[in-house]
């Protein structure tokens, strides 16, 4: 394990106040928390963009919603998070992970509907999957793999899952085979100051894992509070309830696609919950070789750190951001949320795209953003000739 990661921010230690259970219920069962967004618009339905005016490629980015994403391009695509149940609020104390007994018909149905649109086909029989990139081990982040990997969903032949530690322990208590999970990938993390190790899960696909921490849930009169606050998993074990899943250490991904000759594509940065410096920052000497094209970007509880999303926006410069993990995922489902958009309780959505849209017009540099209802595609057109130096 490398030096920084002993550097874990304070409140992952905190043992939780019962009382914090209580709060969790009366703020995410109360559905007068949610904000509604007054003015940013919300991409609704399948987009094109253009990235730069001459265009010669195209990558696809399909918002599932919270932080799960399928990117594709041509037959290959990478998945993350993958998060379909929307599980509500009112299960904390008895909902569990979602497998194939207990799945509903809609819910099933969705979930197929999804792979059928974006890779054409309801479940990976081609192997198009080569990754499934997991963020931490939230329910949000994690509770559908289980399903997603039996049901055939993930092709066994050839899906390489990546997830920190405390995930590959709970992906072998579900019977997912080592063959199929990444080890080790807390070693490989990029940090400001380590360039950290790529890990290849394709000729023309590769992964960096960057080093973050998780923001607290809540943050009241200074006290930090986390709804499922361990940080590690002592042990591999298999939790009966959702709340009962720790997260491990929380990681931000860079992916790169490829070029025949190796050389950098297209690449994306994915940052499932709002940190501080430095945390979620890769080293520099990486964003020299080739600038993120698409930042993916956690709106929720962004108020409980300081400085986000400014500082991790002018380090990184994308040509773009996608804001996700924006919307209810605690009182409602994908298709409410597809007919009547509504913003996640506890974080003032509207403020996240005022601060936004400041450091942008500061930066003064081009970037544009979009804010993506669940369940929408957007194609992107860009050049992929290199600028000469
Ligand atoms: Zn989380």
């Amino acid at each position: 394990m490398i030096e920084s990661i002993k550097f874990l921010p304070n409140y992952y230690k905190m043992k939780i106040h019962p009382c914090s259970y209580i709060l969790f219920l009366l703020l995410f069962t109360c559905q007068g928390f949610t904000n509604a967004l007054k003015s940013q618009p919300i991409l609704n339905k399948d987009t094109v963009l253009n990235l730069s005016k001459d265009v010669n490629d195209s990558i696809t980015i399909h918002y599932i919603g919270c932080s799960g994403f399928f990117i594709k391009k041509g037959k290959s695509a990478v998945l993350i998070d993958p998060y379909f149940s929307y599980t509500n609020a009112n299960t904390y104390f008895s909902g569990a992970l979602t497998n194939k007994s207990n799945i509903p018909v809609d819910l099933k149905n969705l979930i197929e509907s999804v792979f059928l649109h974006v890779i054409g086909d309801s479940l990976d029989r081609s192997g198009s999957i080569k990754t499934l990139l997991i963020t931490h081990g939230h329910y949000d982040h994690y509770g559908d793999v289980p399903y997603l990997y039996h049901s055939g969903h993930l092709n066994k032949d050839t899906i390489k899952i990546i997830g920190n530690n405390t995930v590959q322990g709970y992906l072998g208590e579900v019977q997912i085979a080592d063959r199929n999970i990444i080890k080790p990938v807390e070693s490989s993390v990029s940090t400001p100051s380590i360039e950290g190790k790529w890990i290849y899960v394709d000729p023309k696909i590769r992964i960096l894992p960057v080093l973050t921490e998780h923001a607290p849930n809540l943050k009241i009169l200074g006290i930090n509070i986390n709804f499922v606050p361990k940080n590690h998993e002592q042990e591999n074990t298999r939790h009966k309830y959702w709340r009962e899943y720790a997260m491990g250490q929380t990681l931000c991904y860079l992916i790169d696609f490829l070029n025949d000759d190796g050389s950098i594509n297209f690449r994306t940065y994915i940052n499932s919950a709002a940190s501080n410096f430095p945390y979620g920052f890769p080293a520099q000497v990486i964003l020299n070789q080739h600038p993120v094209d698409v930042t993916l970007l956690c709106v929720a509880s962004f108020n409980n750190v300081k400085n986000y999303p400014e500082d991790i926006v002018k380090y990184l410069k994308p040509k773009h951001i996608i804001a996700c993990h924006w919307e209810d995922f605690l009182n409602s489902s994908i298709p409410e949320l597809k007919k009547k958009p509504k913003t996640v309780p506890g974080t003032n959505v509207a403020v996240f795209f005022k601060r936004l849209d400041k450091v942008l017009s500061d930066l003064n540099s081009g970037i544009s953003f979009t804010l993506p209802n669940v369940n929408t595609t957007i194609k992107f057109f860009y050049s992929n000739k290199k600028l000469e130096k």
